[in-house]
């Protein structure tokens, strides 16, 4: 048996990062089996559908290097991929399903549903559909109150529905009595119940491996396989990722819940995916950086946690400080850039020029950063224009006030005597003339001014580099131009 995993992201806006976690899980246990992994686009909730969301998925997962080997945009030999062009492929099947007595024709209104709902809710009873239409055809059930001409296909749960199955990570799960879910819509769109089993066994799907959260229609669906006389697949369920708090990650709640927040933060796309396995996954040997290459070499599900794993944004900012650090300086330089483009610091496409600036600053930021969208505000004071150059009011207010000229002053000129100019030289003069046999303070306390008048920030890359890469013309210029404000 060939392993056919898919993912099946629903196109209704921002990517959610659980789309990455479980193409993550997928991927991984199909490449250790030599399997295919599908991507297919679940948009039969029309009401929810936005229009470039399937866009953003592929462009997320494929910074991930989360690739699939069939889908919408790659064709494959179950194509088509995307469910909304696969309707006249449901139809036969629900088709089936009525002609068999294991699913009926609902006429009740919308009103007459939440009607009944809040009654049941009232009166603590379960709350489920009430099987009025249960064996009446459309004009006898026209002839009762809360009637829609279009009716709704459910499926007919019988009295004792397969409640329980063998789950990969969790072993026996016993889930609840499902209620007569809808199944085809009014809109002639199936729900997603029914389009995932067909499509799950249309499309050849061995292992189904999704969140926790569908546990509980996994009933519901046991029972379509085996009223359609289908094989049914093995499944796997994720625990869900939770907030700090242990709630669930929405994208109302959380900003991490969205893909695209990663990239315009500034992660590595190894480091999200490193830190993505650790949340659900650990290796035999316990190491915490690993790559995708092993955890998939090493993937058991015995080893896939069962709680719902906590996304610790610390422990993601450290992994991805690791991997920056493991960077080259070329490949830190060439990630880097985007940011700064970005920030307006550096034209598109850049000079040579400015390509120079950035690479004679990275060994000093480079360790320096725990995500790359700090760095524009470390390297401003490089990249802008000398007139549009500002200090920052906040940090002025704290090391520019009385007292400082002098400390500046004195430093402009220890620095415009300075022969060969480099960061030691530049250390050397500064240290002179503002440290014992100078003005005799301590470092912290020349360093500052110093560094907020040349820098413009009270944070910046270490001081006397900064200064030599600045040139000695700029640093006087705003070394006088500090003390004289
Ligand atoms: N479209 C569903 C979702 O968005 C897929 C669930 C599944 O994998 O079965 O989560």
């Amino acid at each position: 048996m060939t392993v056919r995993v898919r993912v099946a992201p629903s196109p209704t806006g921002d990517p959610h990062v659980g789309t990455a976690y479980m193409s993550l899980f997928n991927l991984a246990f199909a490449r250790q089996q030599g399997g295919q992994f599908v991507l297919r686009v679940e948009d039969t909730d029309r009401a929810r559908f936005r229009e470039d969301s399937e866009q953003q998925v592929y462009d997320t997962l494929r910074w991930l290097g989360l690739d699939w080997d069939e889908g919408p945009d790659r064709g494959g030999p179950y194509a088509p991929y995307r469910q909304s062009e696969r309707l006249e492929t449901y139809k036969p099947h629900v088709d089936k399903l009525l002609a068999d007595g294991h699913a009926y024709l609902c006429w009740c209104s919308g009103e007459r549903l939440t009607q009944m709902r809040e009654d049941q809710q009232k009166r603590k009873v379960p709350t489920g559909y009430d099987r009025l239409c249960v064996g009446k055809t459309a004009e006898e059930r026209a002839a009762l109150p809360g009637y829609s001409p279009t009716p709704v296909v459910r499926m007919l749960v019988p009295d004792e529905p397969p409640l329980s199955f063998v789950d990969l990570i969790r072993g026996e799960v016993n889930a609840p009595r499902p209620d007569d879910q809808v199944i085809l819509k009014g809109d002639g769109f199936p729900t997603y119940h029914l389009a995932v089993v067909v499509d799950d066994h249309l499309m050849g799907i061995t292992h189904v491996v999704r969140g926790e959260e569908w546990i509980s229609s996994t009933p519901k669906h046991l029972l379509l396989f085996d009223w359609l006389g289908w094989e049914r697949p093995q499944f796997a369920h994720m625990p869900l990722l939770r907030n700090v708090d242990k709630s669930k990650i929405s994208k109302r709640k959380n900003p991490a819940a969205r893909l695209t927040w990663f990239q315009e933060q500034g992660y590595l796309p190894e480091a999200l995916l490193n830190f993505l396995g650790l949340l659900g996954y650990s290796l035999p040997s316990g190491e915490e950086v690993f790559s995708f290459a092993q955890m998939s070499e090493s993937f058991d599900w015995g080893r896939v946690n069962t709680v719902g794993p906590v996304f610790d944004l610390d422990k993601l900012g450290w992994l991805n400080g690791h991997y920056v650090r493991e960077l080259s300086e070329q490949d830190f330089a060439a990630r880097a850039l985007p940011f700064l483009v970005s920030a307006g610091l550096v034209s598109s496409p850049a000079s040579e020029d400015e390509l120079a600036v950035l690479a004679s600053v990275v060994p000093l930021v480079q360790t320096r950063v725990a995500v790359l969208s700090e760095l524009p505000d470390l390297v401003r004071f490089l990249f802008v224009d000398e007139d549009a150059f500002r200090v920052d009011p906040a940090a002025a207010a704290k090391a520019l006030g009385e007292g400082s000229a002098a400390v500046l002053t004195a430093a402009a000129d220890a620095l415009s005597a300075v022969e060969q100019w480099s960061a030691e030289t530049v250390q050397a003069a500064i240290d002179g003339a503002l440290l014992e046999g100078g003005l005799g303070l301590k470092r912290g306390k020349a360093y500052t001014p110093l560094r907020t008048a040349v820098c413009g920030a009270s944070i910046a890359p270490p001081l006397p580099e900064s200064i030599a890469l600045l040139g000695r013309e700029r640093a006087l210029r705003r070394l006088r131009a500090a003390a004289g404000a």
